[in-house]
């Protein structure tokens, strides 16, 4: 049986036989991507690469991708979804295209020297055809090729059939939301691609449903993705051929060496099984017991994984209420509340972090050298959940005791309200609050009615029944909300870089400057988050800021934009960047360039700084004419010394 080590080296081995420099795993927050906190895939890294910029060591590269997707959180669980994974990636930049990346894929796949996975158990996907590109025939023919040589036929099974037991379907075309990528913004890079499945249930026999449902049931597992950029989609909307085409390949490592040891989850490999021994000798419980012992089980080794790895990254995150900070704060939280419901009823993140770092103390050294900033913070976010935890339940307590009586104590109301228990109108307990109480300390409904009951705090059945559903309304109506509001944040991979949001980019940098103007140096950006409609800004400053400095900000960013300036974009070395003043951080991995955007006054010539210049990977707004009016229509605290402006151009 191959082993997670075995496989990551194989398939770097691989690689490097056929002409690809290694490279290192890149760190899990993007260096300079205001688009998205966590690198999603082993392509995120490389965006500059993919865009034409030469990489100092060649055309071939290949490596193991720290990755994580929040994205997938709520799918953590089922059989193929990790918020932490590591993926296995090879990229063309300009270099081979769809005929090697296949064979290799299938040979590397296949070949005995390798994983000699059964052909007969591998599936494949292509690009159907739509009204602005063909079908990729290119893609259906080198994977027919490659079938055929193994003895085998490679039928294409038409779109929406049932396979019916019919062996020699083999290649299944399916529409661009499966089988496209990008471009990530208007215009840009962008593709076809060919997904590789594996039979995870071969003694069924062959597939019978049509092959969407053959994924839907679990039964085929996607292992790999191979993307051709092959075209540049122009502002009018048109695909043409690119001269410089890459190759960008994704393979998850947890599920493959899962899949090839005959499981059917991603869970069920090495890489997880220390840590369920460890959960289990915390809760009394064993990972194998029930479905939902087991779905609790993922979740907690799942987050606590991510968590590890993040306060292992060399960014020193912790946990908090803006940005990666508040991922991290909802994964710990969120696998200290299943912890609890398999029982476990003392701090304990920090001992399951402990067999993650033991999992990876070679593969990622990080780890082993930050354990003990793991290790303390994972204990301080954990007690500072508990306290509360404790303040809140202490809020539900008076709430209770008062809501109902004929002599409520003295200004219990107000003592609520302060903790943000607002509308306590009627003399009904009501699901709302619950709901409240949830959002903020993240106590899901059943969880806080038992620990209501373990303090003294009991409800009778009709009670629950409409709390329950009151809560449940609130809920949905909440979840629509958020599922908008955090679709550009979470959904990751440079997923919205529309016109607008570009526009939102540019208004950003010159509403740095503009702070930097109003109150000084010590302005620096400490986060954003920007969709189509909005721009949310946190910045380092202690007070709040008063009508008057809004309105200030406010007009130095309209009057930059009335100007109407250029917005320049250089590349040049981190050095050569900060000796021009340039806002921003920025690591510098093998040597590269960074772009510098600058705002107003010429750099190449000597006609006074520019107003803004910050170092970023962009896009922006070509001139701040375009940008519209920029209003701020709110200001308030994030977290200590952190201010939050949400803005919006009209
Ligand atoms: P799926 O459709 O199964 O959610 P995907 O198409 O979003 O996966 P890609 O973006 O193509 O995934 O990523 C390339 C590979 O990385 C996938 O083929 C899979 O093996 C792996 N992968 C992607 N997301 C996850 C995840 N959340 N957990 C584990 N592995 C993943
Ligand atoms: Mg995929």
């Amino acid at each position: 049986m191959m082993t997670a080590n075995e496989l990551r080296q194989k398939y770097l081995d691989f690689f490097k036989s056929k002409g690809h420099a290694i490279i290192p795993s890149a760190s899990l927050i993007p260096d300079n991507d205001p688009t998205v906190l966590f690198t999603t895939a082993g392509m995120h890294p490389l965006v500059p690469y993919l865009m034409g910029e030469k990489h100092p060591l060649g055309k071939r590269l290949a490596n193991s991708q720290k990755s994580i997707r929040t994205g997938d959180i709520d799918d953590v669980g089922d059989n193929r979804h990790l918020t932490f994974f590591e993926m296995l990636g090879n990229w063309s930049l300009g270099d081979y295209f769809k005929k090697e990346a296949i064979e290799w894929s299938f040979e590397f796949l296949t070949g005995k020297e390798w994983l000699g996975m059964d052909p007969q158990r591998l599936y494949v996907t292509v690009f159907m055809g739509d009204e602005n590109c063909p079908q990729d025939q290119e893609s259906i023919d080198v994977w027919k090729k490659c079938f055929n040589e193994v003895d085998m036929k490679a039928e294409v099974c038409p779109f929406g059939e049932r396979i019916s037991g019919n062996k020699d379907y083999r290649i299944f075309p399916l529409p661009a939301k499966d089988n496209w990528w990008g471009p990530a913004g208007e215009t840009g890079p962008c593709g076809p691609c060919t997904e590789m499945f594996y039979d995870t249930e071969p003694q069924k026999g062959a597939l019978e449903k049509t092959f969407d449902e053959e994924i839907d049931s679990f039964r085929v597992m996607e292992v790999w993705n191979d993307v051709f950029m092959e075209f540049n989609k122009n502002a009018a909307g048109q695909f043409e051929k690119l001269p410089a085409q890459n190759v960008d390949t994704g393979m998850g490592l947890e599920r493959t060496v899962s899949v090839l040891a005959g499981k059917k989850n991603a869970f069920d490999n090495e890489l997880f099984s220390p840590l369920f021994v460890k959960i289990g000798e915390l809760s009394g419980k064993k990972y194998g017991d029930s479905e939902e012992i087991d779905k609790n089980m993922r979740i907690v080794a799942d987050h606590i994984k991510a968590a590890t790895f993040i306060l292992g990254d060399e960014k020193a995150i912790t946990p908090s209420n803006v940005g990666q900070g508040y991922v991290l704060r909802r994964l710990i939280r969120r696998a200290v509340r299943y912890g609890k419901q398999l029982g476990i009823n003392k701090i304990f993140t920090f001992l399951v972090a402990e067999e993650v770092v033991k999992i990876y103390a070679d593969i990622y050294p990080e780890l082993k050298k930050n354990k003990e900033f793991i290790t303390s913070q994972l204990i301080k976010e954990e007690e500072k959940f508990s306290e509360t935890l404790e303040r809140g339940l202490k809020l539900i307590d008076k709430l209770i005791k008062n809501i109902n009586v004929d002599e409520p104590e003295a200004g219990w109301r107000q003592e609520l309200e302060d903790e943000g228990f607002y509308g306590i109108d009627s003399s009904e307990i009501k699901g709302k609050w619950f709901f409240n109480f949830y959002q903020t300390y993240g106590f899901p409904f059943e969880m806080l009615v038992e620990e209501l009951n373990n303090r003294g705090i009991s409800f009778d059945a009709k009670q629950i029944e409409t709390i329950k559903k009151d809560f449940q309304e609130e809920q949905e109506k909440h979840q629509e909300l958020s599922r908008t509001a955090s679709a550009g944040m979470f959904k990751g991979g440079l997923a919205d870089a529309s016109e607008e949001t570009i526009k939102y980019h540019t208004a950003a940098h010159l509403m740095l400057a503009a702070l930097r103007q109003v109150f000084g140096e010590h302005v620096a950006q400490k986060g954003s988050n920007i969709t189509p409609e909005r721009l949310r800004f946190d910045f380092s400053h202690s007070e709040k800021m008063t009508p008057e400095q809004v309105k200030r900000v406010e007009d130095i960013v309209n009057e930059q934009i009335q100007k109407d300036l250029p917005v320049v974009c250089e590349e040049m070395g981190l050095d050569e960047a900060k000796a021009a003043g340039a806002m921003g951080v920025f690591e510098s991995k093998y040597g590269e360039k960074v772009k510098v955007y600058s705002i107003g006054g010429d750099p190449s010539t000597s006609s006074g700084p520019p107003f803004s210049r910050e170092i970023c990977g962009g896009p922006h707004a070509e001139r701040t004419g375009v940008l519209g009016k920029f209003k701020i229509q709110k200001e308030e605290s994030s977290s200590s010394g952190i201010r939050r402006i949400k803005a919006i151009l009209e």
